[in-house]
């Protein structure tokens, strides 16, 4: 781990870091029924005296999973900056004032530092997993699906199931494919017009057995039914079978 002091000592790239995971949180973890959501306290503890809160207590990464919570956090930080600079602004006391704004500020940093490592650890996970990652192994096996393909292919086929992931497929084709490139597809219909995921590998062929190991992000595709499709290069229409994403 690189530790707190890597942190600090890095803080204009984590500011961009902290702001660029709050946009991630806005965008992707909508909660519009607030489920799990603080109370306003504590939303507000948060913000003004963070010292009152075990910020090792990991219920406190439900902000990093809910974009309701983090609207708020930015609206109390935005009001809590409004005010200070009045307060600043205000002749009277103004040491006072300073010195109590350099506490708050103190404490702010310390909350956006252990929010930011907090996140990051919580993240380093998931977005390298998406992003750079190793892929989750899978295998496939199509290879008596081969068998349906004379007749009527595919409805009646129970559904490949695939997660919603990043993943390395280990695909075994119907008996006797021939080996060569294959284009391996994942589309909402037995097309190649809306392919959401694909990727390319060359099949070993071995008998009647032949296999190829595949690539495929299925981060971004929402749960459902899909098709699978195989096609070999210079062998004209893909086959398809009917697959399930799940979560
Ligand atoms: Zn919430």
């Amino acid at each position: 781990m690189g530790g707190l002091g890597n942190f600090v000592n890095d803080d204009e790239n984590d500011t961009l870091l902290f702001n660029r995971l709050q946009e991630h949180v806005l965008e992707h973890y909508p909660n519009p029924d607030r489920v799990g959501c603080f109370d306003h306290a504590t939303l507000v503890l948060f913000v003004e005296t963070p010292g009152k809160l075990d910020l090792e207590d990991p219920k406190y990464l439900h902000v990093l999973r809910c974009a309701e919570c983090t609207r708020d956090l930015i609206e109390l930080r935005r009001l809590r900056d409004e005010r200070l600079a009045e307060e600043l602004d205000s002749s009277v006391g103004r040491s006072i004032h300073w010195w109590r704004f350099a506490c708050i500020a103190a404490a702010a940093s310390i909350v956006a530092i252990l929010i930011g490592v907090s996140w990051r650890h919580y993240l380093s996970g998931r977005v390298e997993d998406a992003q750079n990652g190793t892929p989750s192994p899978i295998s496939v096996d199509l290879s008596a699906a081969g068998l349906a393909r004379g007749g009527d292919q595919g409805e009646a086929e129970k559904p490949i199931s695939l997660p919603q992931r990043l993943v390395e497929v280990r695909l075994v084709l119907p008996f006797y494919s021939p080996g060569g490139n294959y284009r391996i597809t994942v589309s909402r219909d037995r097309s190649q017009d809306h392919v959401e995921a694909s990727g390319s590998a060359s099949a070993t062929a071995n008998g009647s057995h032949t296999e190829l190991r595949v690539e495929l992000n299925l981060r971004r595709l929402r749960p459902g039914n899909y098709y699978l499709g195989t096609a070999r290069e210079g062998d004209g229409a893909p086959y398809y079978y009917p697959a399930l994403i799940r979560q």
